[in-house]
């Protein structure tokens, strides 16, 4: 990739850190890449194309130390849970056969999988011995009838997010706009229900989330075209362009499509959440205002009235278990604010919140939903979380599963937040899985346990007799 696109994809207009200090996103500093490099970023974004062959150039760590590490369902094929990789040795290097690995590696996976594409993902290795992968996967493009999308995400070019913009802008220049989208088939046609398309950036389906949040969409007659990229497909990415709305679902990953979209096909887009009832319901309102059919409008309100008062209905009986529950929340970008909704919905107080990877308008609607006053942690460590938990006197850390340990080595209740989690808290539906989590991990009886003096420790008891010969 030449320096000028990286600088472009750098100086995102769309992305409020540029507007305020006109840096975009500024070059790493040595070591601040430990959150992911390029290539990961490019990966994590586009892995969930669930029946893409995923094929990583570079040596065999590249692709083993990122396989599989985000909860992404498919509702169908899972071939993006197969490793491919050109497993780069020393040899292949010196000897120069590395372009050669790659077209076979293509080969191999077309002809075992017969996939409706191959994505290329290129690392530092071959980038840094000046290996031609585009000009490999034009050839193997042309040889094999199949397209061969190459993804140029060289780790070395900076961070997880420009990784994310990467794929983002792969998608833009190879794939969106080389297909149209199928017309509704007669049987799902309802009488006086008009079918608009949109599409969804940067949904990514944990744990199957979006699974809630599917039908009620289903029901107002919006047809998502594509979701990029949980549960994604080839060919729905290939039709994006034909949307009448985009959602960015998460504020920093991919926002340059959102972006491009409305420049070039003039598709109005919006930033919004399915965390929570009040962001849930906002996301509707949105879809419906943009549509711009007042038809729809009244019908969203309805569904949104029938919705919001049947789940708070159910979401009663949890309230006096959770109502008043102080919460520290570290996580980043739009979780940083969508999450505390859906908690203040809930009734629980969020004493802080991690805003090390929020962007300004993150931070302004934390402000807006918690007061001026909010505490926002820049900085994560354990040290900081644990000051913090004691601080509050939370009652639980809702942060990303690296912050696991730090949790239960401090004896403090921890709840996953982030991609790696197993349960999906998206939508209305999803709302009843967060308060049953948040009860089961608040409630276990591990906490007594584990807090209480050891025996031999309390006034008065004798030290057993395997510690004491020990
Ligand atoms: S692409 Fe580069 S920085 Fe990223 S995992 Fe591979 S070698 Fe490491």
């Amino acid at each position: 990739m030449k320096a000028k696109d990286i600088a472009e994809l750098m100086n995102e207009p769309a992305c409020s850190h540029n507007a305020k200090e006109k840096s975009g996103c500024s070059k790493p500093k040595p070591g601040a890449t430990d959150g992911g490099c390029v290539f990961d970023g490019a990966q994590i974004a586009l892995l969930p194309i669930a029946d893409v062959a995923h094929v990583v150039h570079g040596p065999i760590a590249c692709s083993g130390s990122s396989w599989d590490n985000r909860g992404t369902r498919s509702t169908g094929p899972d071939l993006y849970r197969i490793g491919m990789t050109t497993d780069l040795t020393e040899q292949d290097i010196i000897m120069g056969r590395s372009e050669k690995r790659l077209f076979h590696a293509i080969r191999q996976a077309i002809e075992t999988y017969a996939p409706p594409a191959v994505f290329v993902y290129n690392t530092c290795v071959p980038a840094l011995t000046g290996d031609d992968f585009e000009a490999v996967c034009k050839a193997a493009s042309a040889h094999f009838a199949t397209p061969v999308i190459p993804i140029d995400s060289a780790g070395f070019y900076g961070s997880k997010n420009l990784g994310n913009r990467v794929a983002g802008e792969a998608m833009l220049k190879h794939v969106i706009g080389t297909r149209d989208p199928e017309p509704v088939p007669a049987e799902q046609q309802r009488p006086g229900i008009p079918v608009y398309d949109v599409n969804l950036i940067g949904e990514y389906n944990i744990a199957g989330e979006l699974w809630h949040v599917l039908p009620l969409l289903d029901e107002l007659g919006i047809r998502v075209l594509c979701t990029l990229s949980g549960d994604a497909r080839f060919h729905e990415v290939q039709t994006m362009h034909a949307a009448r709305v985009n959602m960015m679902v998460c504020s920093k990953a991919m926002i340059n499509v959102a972006r491009k979209l409305q420049e070039t096909y003039g598709t109005p887009w919006f930033e919004g959440s399915f965390y929570g009832i009040t962001d849930t319901s906002r996301a509707l309102r949105d879809f419906a205002r943009l549509i711009g059919d007042s038809d729809l409008q009244s019908r969203t309100e309805a569904l949104i009235a029938r919705e919001e008062a049947r789940i708070r209905q159910q979401l009663e009986a949890w309230r006096p278990r959770l109502e008043g529950k102080r919460v520290l929340l570290y996580t980043g970008g739009v979780k940083s604010w969508s999450v505390v909704s859906a908690l203040q919905d809930l009734g629980m107080n969020v004493v802080a919140t991690g805003t090390k990877k929020s962007t300004e308008e993150d931070k302004a609607r934390i402000r807006e939903l918690m007061g001026d006053d909010v505490k926002m942690l820049e900085e994560g460590g354990a040290r900081v979380l644990l000051k913090a938990v004691d601080d509050y006197r939370a009652d639980i850390l809702i942060a990303g599963g690296r912050n696991l340990y730090t949790a239960l080595k401090a004896r403090i209740p921890f709840l996953d937040i982030n991609q790696e989690r197993e349960f999906g808290y998206a939508g209305y539906e999803g709302m009843l899985e967060l308060v049953r989590q948040l009860c089961l991990t608040m409630e276990s009886p591990i906490w007594d346990a584990v807090r209480r003096p050891a025996p031999w420790d309390m006034p008065g008891q004798a030290v057993p007799q395997q510690l004491a010969s020990a």
